[in-house]
C-alpha cells in the first residue's frame, strides 16, 4: 500500500513526462490522485430509444421481444441467436453467437434490458452480443421505480483532464493507489457521521471513483459534498462568534430627530423601509456589533435606510462610513446625502482616489492639503470607494460601516474591508478596560440572492429584505424594438425631452470595435450628437474618462443640462437621476437579465411614466426569448430566476461568488445540505468552540482556510 505522500513517480507507469502532465492538473502525490474526483460517469443504465441509436455508441435499450430464434450458420459453424426487440420508437435487431440457451431463457413478449455497443451502418443498426437482463414491463404500474436494470458493466468514471492524459490512464493510476484510502484520517466528527448517516471518508472516496451503482455515487457525493459545505459553515459560525465576542458602541435610537428627518422628506417611507430601519436601529442599540445584509430590489430605497442609520450614529457623536464600488456612485451618494441631511448641519466627507472633499469650510491652510486623513478627521459621515481601504487612513470614532452594492465586492474583499477598517477604528478603551470596539456592519445589495447562496456566502450575516417598492411607481414600459422602428423611437425620445425628461443610452463597448455589429459609446455618441439630435446637448460616460470629466458629465446630467447620456455599464449600479425616464439599451443581448434589470432600474424613479427600449441585432430565438423575460417580468427576483435558467448560476452569481472556495462536489444552491451543515456546525461549536475535542477537524479547518485565502 502506498503512503499518502508518496510521489507519483513511484507509481508504476509514471515517468517524468507523465508526472509533469499530472502536475499540471495539480496531482503530485498519492493523496492528490485519490482526491481527484470524476465529474461524471458513463452510465449504461441510461435508456436510449431505439430510433436514437447510432453506430458506435454504447447504449442501453429497454424493449419487448417480438421474435427470438436460433439458427445455425453452416459456413461459420456456429449457433446464432437472432431477436427483434421493440420499444415504442422502433424495432432493433439483436444477435448473439454460440449462446443457444438465450433463446430458451427469453420468450416473445418478455421485457429485456440490453447494454452494449451499437453496430451496423447508417440505415441499419443492430446490437451484437449485448449484455441482457430480463426485467419487468416498464409499463405496468407497479414497475415504475426500481425497474431500471442495474448493469454489470457498472458506471465508468470520467475525469476532467487536460495535457495529454487519457481517461484510461488516470483510471489505471487511481486503481493502483485506491487502497491507500485506508490511511486517510476521517476528520469529520463521528457523531455527525452517525447522525446524518454519512459514509466514512475512505468509503466515499472509493465509491466516487469506482461506484457499484448509482446508490454508491449518491452516498459518496453526499458525504463529500457535506464535507465541503460543512467547512464553510463551520468557518462562518466561528466568524460570527468572534464578531459577537467583540463589543460595539451601542447607538441609541434618537426618535425625535429621526422623525424630524422622516418628516422632512417629500414622500412617506414604505412599510418595508420602516420595518427594516427599525430592525437595524434595534441592532445598533446593542453593545454587540451588528452584522446585517440588506437585500432590496433596484429602486426600493435602500439609500434612505442607510441615511437613517447613519444619522442615528452621528447623533450619538460617532462616525459612520459608507463604501461603494464606483466613483460615480460615491459622488452621487455624497450629493444626495448632503442634500437630505442639510437640516442637521452634519459634516460629510467624500474620499475616492480622485476626490477628497467635505461639505464644510476648511481653513485656508487645510483647504490646500485635502488629504484623505484630514477629510476623515473632520467628517461625521464619510463616503468613499476602495480608496478607503487602499490608503493608509484611520478612523477615530467609527461606529458603523455600510457597504452599498455588496455584490460588487467579493466575499474576502468584504472580510479584508471589515478587518482593515475595524482594527484601525478600534481604540482600546482606557487602560483598565482593554476591550476592542468593533463598528456595526451593514451590507446592502440589489441582487436577489437565493437563500442557499446567502447562507453559504454570508452565513455570518443576518438578513433583512425590503420587499416593497415606493408607492405610486409606475411600471416601466419595456419593449424589444425592431431596427425598422428605430427612427420612431428617436421621435419619441425627442418628444419626451421636449416635455423636460432625460434619456440614458447604454452600449456594450467603449470604442468602435472590429467585432461587427456591437455598438460602442463613442460611435453612438457621435451619431446622436452630430446627426440625430444635433440640436440637443448629449453627454458621454465611460470608465476611460478622466475623473474630473466623469464628474462634470454626471453633474450636468443631474442638472438636466445634458439631455441624453450615452454610457457603458458604469451606470449599472446605484445611479439615481429621477428625471430620466427613458433607458435605451443597444446590443441588449450582450447583457445578462439581472444586469439589464439594473439598467432599467435607473429610470422609473419618479411619478413620470418611464420606458425601456431594448435593441438587438441577434436573430437567435433563444436570445429573443431571454430578452422577452425583461418585458414580461419586473421583479429582480423573478428575473434572476429566469437568468439562472438561461445562463446558469456561474454567470448570474459569478461576481458574488468571486473569491469563494471552489466546490468540487457540492452545489451552492443546495439549501437543504447547507442548512444541515449549518446546524451541525453550530452543535459542534456549542460544545467546544476551540475544537479541542476534534483535533483532526481543527487541523483540517486550518488547512482549508489557508487554501481559501490563497485562492
Ligand atoms: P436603491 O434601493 O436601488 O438603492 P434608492 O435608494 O436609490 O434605491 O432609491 C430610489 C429612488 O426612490 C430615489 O430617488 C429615492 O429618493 C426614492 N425613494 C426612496 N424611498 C422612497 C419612498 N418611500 N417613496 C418615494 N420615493 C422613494
Ligand atoms: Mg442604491
Amino acid at each position: 500500500m502506498f503512503k499518502l505522500d508518496t510521489d507519483i513517480l513511484k507509481i508504476s507507469r509514471v515517468g517524468q513526462a507523465t508526472a509533469k502532465r499530472l502536475k499540471k492538473i495539480g496531482i503530485e502525490n498519492v493523496n492528490d490522485l485519490i482526491f481527484y474526483f470524476p465529474f461524471r460517469y458513463d452510465d449504461f443504465s441510461k435508456i436510449s430509444k431505439i430510433d436514437e441509436l447510432q453506430t458506435g455508441m454504447s447504449a442501453n435499450v429497454i424493449g419487448q421481444i417480438e421474435l427470438i430464434q436460433n439458427r445455425r450458420s453452416f459456413r461459420r459453424k456456429m449457433n446464432i441467436t437472432e431477436a427483434l426487440v421493440s420499444d415504442e420508437s422502433e424495432t432493433l435487431k439483436v444477435i448473439w453467437f454460440n449462446q443457444p440457451f438465450i433463446a430458451r431463457n427469453l420468450k416473445i413478449g418478455d421485457c429485456i434490458s440490453l447494454a452494449g455497443k451499437v453496430d451496423g451502418d447508417y440505415n441499419d443498426v443492430f446490437m451484437k452480443s449485448p449484455v441482457y437482463e430480463k426485467i419487468q414491463n416498464p409499463h405496468t404500474p407497479l414497475a415504475k421505480e426500481g425497474n431500471i436494470a442495474v448493469h454489470t458493466q457498472g458506471l465508468v468514471p470520467n475525469y476532467h483532464l487536460t495535457s495529454n492524459i487519457t481517461q484510461k490512464q488516470i483510471r489505471f493510476l487511481i486503481k493502483q493507489v485506491i487502497d491507500s484510502v485506508k490511511l486517510i484520517h476521517d476528520w469529520l466528527p463521528a457523531e455527525i457521521q452517525k447522525n446524518l448517516r454519512l459514509i466514512s471518508l475512505s468509503q466515499a472516496i472509493s465509491k466516487i471513483h469506482f461506484p457499484k451503482n448509482q446508490k454508491s455515487i449518491n452516498e459518496a457525493k453526499r458525504r463529500l459534498a457535506f464535507d465541503e459545505v460543512f467547512l464553510i459553515q463551520l468557518q462562518s459560525c466561528l466568524t460570527k462568534i468572534e464578531l459577537q465576542s467583540n463589543k460595539a458602541e451601542p447607538i441609541e435610537f434618537k426618535e425625535k430627530e429621526t422623525n424630524k428627518f422622516v418628516k422632512s422628506l417629500l414622500f412617506k417611507l414604505t412599510d418595508a423601509q420602516r420595518k427594516v430601519s427599525w430592525n437595524i436601529l434595534q441592532d445598533l442599540a446593542k453593545d454587540k456589533p451588528m452584522s446585517r445584509l440588506l437585500e432590496g430590489d433596484v429602486g426600493s430605497g435602500k439609500t434612505l435606510v442607510a441615511i437613517i442609520t447613519m444619522l442615528n450614529v452621528v447623533l450619538s457623536k460617532k462616525q459612520a462610513v459608507l463604501m461603494v464600488p464606483t466613483e460615480i456612485l460615491a459622488r452621487q451618494h455624497y450629493e444626495t446625502i448632503c442634500h437630505w441631511l442639510k437640516i442637521f448641519n452634519i459634516k460629510i466627507g467624500l474620499v475616492t482616489s480622485n476626490d477628497k472633499k467635505i461639505n464644510y469650510k476648511f481653513n485656508e491652510k487645510e483647504e490646500k492639503i485635502k488629504k484623505s486623513q484630514l477629510v476623515i478627521d473632520n467628517s461625521q459621515i464619510v463616503i468613499g470607494t476602495h480608496a478607503l481601504i487602499q490608503e493608509k487612513i484611520e478612523f477615530k470614532d467609527l461606529a458603523l460601516v455600510i457597504i452599498d452594492e455588496q455584490h460588487r465586492f467579493g466575499v474576502y474583499q468584504r472580510k479584508i474591508l471589515t478587518e482593515k477598517i475595524s482594527p484601525l477604528s478600534s481604540p482600546y478603551q482606557g487602560e483598565e478596560k482593554k476591550e476592542r470596539l468593533v463598528p456595526h456592519f451593514l451590507s446592502m445589495t440589489a441582487t436577489p440572492i437565493p437563500r442557499s447562496l446567502a447562507l453559504a456566502l454570508y452565513g455570518d450575516l443576518d438578513l433583512s429584505i425590503i420587499d416593497e417598492m415606493p408607492k405610486g411607481r409606475k411600471k416601466i414600459l419595456t419593449k424589444i424594438v425592431e431596427e425598422d422602428k428605430r427612427q420612431q423611437t428617436y421621435n419619441f425620445i425627442r418628444q419626451e425631452i421636449k416635455n423636460g425628461r432625460q434619456v440614458f443610452v447604454i452600449c456594450p463597448l467603449i470604442d468602435i470595435s472590429d467585432k461587427l455589429g456591437f455598438k460602442s459609446v463613442k460611435e453612438e455618441f457621435k451619431k446622436l450628437n452630430e446627426i440625430i439630435f444635433s440640436d440637443l446637448n448629449i453627454g458621454m460616460l465611460h470608465g476611460k474618462l478622466k475623473s474630473q470629466e466623469k464628474e462634470n458629465v454626471m453633474k450636468e446630467f443631474l442638472d438636466n443640462k445634458i439631455k441624453i447620456l450615452v454610457s457603458t455599464s458604469v451606470v449599472e449600479v446605484g445611479v439615481d437621476v429621477p428625471n430620466a425616464t427613458i433607458m435605451m439599451i443597444e446590443g441588449a443581448d450582450r447583457f445578462g437579465l439581472a444586469q439589464i434589470h439594473q439598467f432599467r432600474g435607473r429610470v422609473g424613479r419618479s411619478d413620470f411614466q418611464s420606458h425601456c427600449f431594448l435593441f438587438t441585432d441577434s436573430e437567435s430565438a433563444r436570445t429573443k426569448e431571454r430578452l422577452q423575460a425583461i418585458v414580461d417580468y419586473h421583479s429582480g427576483l423573478e428575473l434572476a430566476r429566469m437568468d439562472l435558467k438561461f445562463r446558469g448560476p456561474g454567470e448570474v452569481y459569478g461576481t458574488i461568488q468571486k473569491g469563494f472556495p471552489e466546490l468540487k462536489i457540492a452545489s451552492l444552491y443546495d439549501y437543504e445540505l447547507m442548512k444541515l451543515a449549518k446546524e451541525q456546525a453550530e452543535k459542534i461549536i456549542e460544545k467546544d468552540k476551540d475544537l479541542n475535542n476534534w483535533p483532526l477537524l481543527k487541523e483540517k479547518l486550518g488547512e482549508w482556510e489557508k487554501k481559501v485565502h490563497l485562492e
